[in-house]
C-alpha cells in the first residue's frame, strides 16, 4: 500500500539549477510565450505537479522549434537528456526491453524544457512497480458540435456511477476539450484487471445511455456522442499530468478542479501558462485539498 505524498505546506520556488537555454525564442507564435517563460511555469508549478508526476514513465510533446513547427512524443531517452532525468528499463510486448524515462524532481522537468518539452504525459504507473497502476482515467473525449455542458454532466455522472462502486473519483479539465475523470488507486492490482474494468465500466455506461456515450473509439459510432476513452489504462499508455502546458493555441493548462466548481466551469482551457499564481493559490484552497489522494482498492465486479 502506498501512502499518499503530503502536500506541500508552502511552495518555495526550487533552485533552477538547469541551464535554460534561448530563453527569448518563442514557442507558443500565437501568444508570443517564450522558453524562458515556460521554465518559469513549470519551476513554480513542479511542487503541485510531482506529487502526480515524480517517477512515472513519461512521454514528453517535444516542439523544439515551437507548437506550430514539428512536435513529436518521445518515450525513450535519445542520449541527451542529462541525468537528472533517469531510466527505468520496461518490457516491451515482444519481449524486448526498452528505457523509459521518468523524473523526480523539477531539474528533471526542466531538463525536460531544455530538450523543447511543452507537454508532460504519464503512465498509470510508477517506475518503482511498473506493473501495478495507482490510477485510473476515464478521459471524455466529446464529438465535434457537443458543448462543453455535455462533457460536465458526462464527468458528473461518471462520479456518481464510480461512487456507486464505492470510487472516489476527481475531475481534471484536459486544457483541450474534455475533462478527465481521475480515480486514484492503492498498488496491488495488475494490468489485465485495471484494464478489464476500465473498459467494463465504460462499456456499462455507454450500454446505459447509447445516445450519450460510446465505449469504442470507432470515429463513425461517436457521432454527437462522447466517447469515454478508457484506453487510457492500458500498460503503455498515457494521459496529459495535472498542471502540463498543452502544446496548443492560448497554452493552456491541464487544470485540477473540485466537483463542485465544475457546474460552473464554460471550457476545459480556462487556465493558461499565464495563470501560474493563481494555480498555486487556488491549490492551497480547501476545495482542492486532498484532490487526486486516495486509498481504495479496485472493486470486483
Ligand atoms: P482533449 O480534452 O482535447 O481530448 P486530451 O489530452 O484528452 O485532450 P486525447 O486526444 O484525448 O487528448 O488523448 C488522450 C491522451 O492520449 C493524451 O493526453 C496522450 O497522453 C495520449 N496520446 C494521444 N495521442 C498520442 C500519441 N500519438 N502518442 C502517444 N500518446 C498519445
Ligand atoms: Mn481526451
Ligand atoms: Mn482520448
Amino acid at each position: 500500500r502506498e501512502v499518499a505524498p503530503e502536500r506541500p505546506e508552502k511552495l518555495p520556488a526550487p533552485e533552477p539549477g538547469i541551464a535554460i537555454t534561448n530563453r527569448d525564442r518563442v514557442i507558443f507564435p500565437d501568444d508570443g510565450y517564450t522558453k524562458g517563460q515556460l521554465a518559469e511555469y513549470y519551476t513554480a508549478l513542479a511542487p503541485l505537479m510531482l506529487p502526480f508526476l515524480a517517477q512515472r514513465p513519461i512521454s514528453l510533446v517535444r516542439c523544439p522549434q515551437g507548437r506550430a513547427k514539428k512536435c513529436f512524443f518521445q518515450k525513450h531517452d535519445s542520449g541527451s537528456f542529462g541525468e537528472e532525468v533517469h531510466h527505468v528499463p520496461i518490457r516491451e510486448k515482444d519481449g524486448g526491453v526498452e528505457d523509459y524515462l521518468y523524473v523526480e524532481s523539477s531539474n528533471g522537468m526542466l531538463a525536460c524544457v531544455q530538450m523543447g518539452t511543452i507537454e508532460f504525459h504519464g503512465w498509470c504507473s510508477r517506475s518503482d512497480e511498473v506493473e501495478h497502476p495507482d490510477r485510473m482515467i476515464f478521459d471524455l473525449d466529446p464529438d465535434e458540435g457537443l458543448d462543453f455542458g455535455d462533457v460536465r454532466q458526462a464527468a458528473l455522472d461518471i462520479r456518481a456511477r464510480l461512487a456507486d462502486l464505492g470510487l472516489a473519483s476527481f475531475a481534471m479539465l484536459s486544457g483541450g476539450k474534455g475533462v478527465h475523470v481521475v480515480v486514484p488507486l492503492s498498488r496491488g492490482h495488475g494490468w489485465d484487471a485495471h484494464k478489464d474494468f476500465a473498459k467494463r465500466f465504460a462499456e456499462a455506461m455507454s450500454v446505459a445511455e447509447p445516445d450519450r456515450f460510446v465505449a469504442t473509439m470507432s470515429k463513425a459510432k461517436r457521432k454527437g456522442k462522447i466517447f469515454i476513452d478508457w484506453l487510457r489504462n492500458q500498460r503503455g499508455s498515457t494521459a496529459i499530468m495535472p498542471y502540463a502546458v498543452r502544446a496548443r493555441a492560448g497554452a493552456p493548462v491541464a487544470v485540477p478542479i473540485s466537483w463542485k466548481e465544475l457546474p460552473a466551469i464554460d471550457s476545459a482551457n480556462i487556465y493558461t501558462m499565464s495563470d501560474a499564481e493563481t494555480l498555486l493559490e487556488r491549490a492551497q484552497g480547501k476545495a482542492l485539498a486532498g484532490w487526486g489522494m486516495a486509498e481504495q482498492q479496485l472493486p470486483d465486479i
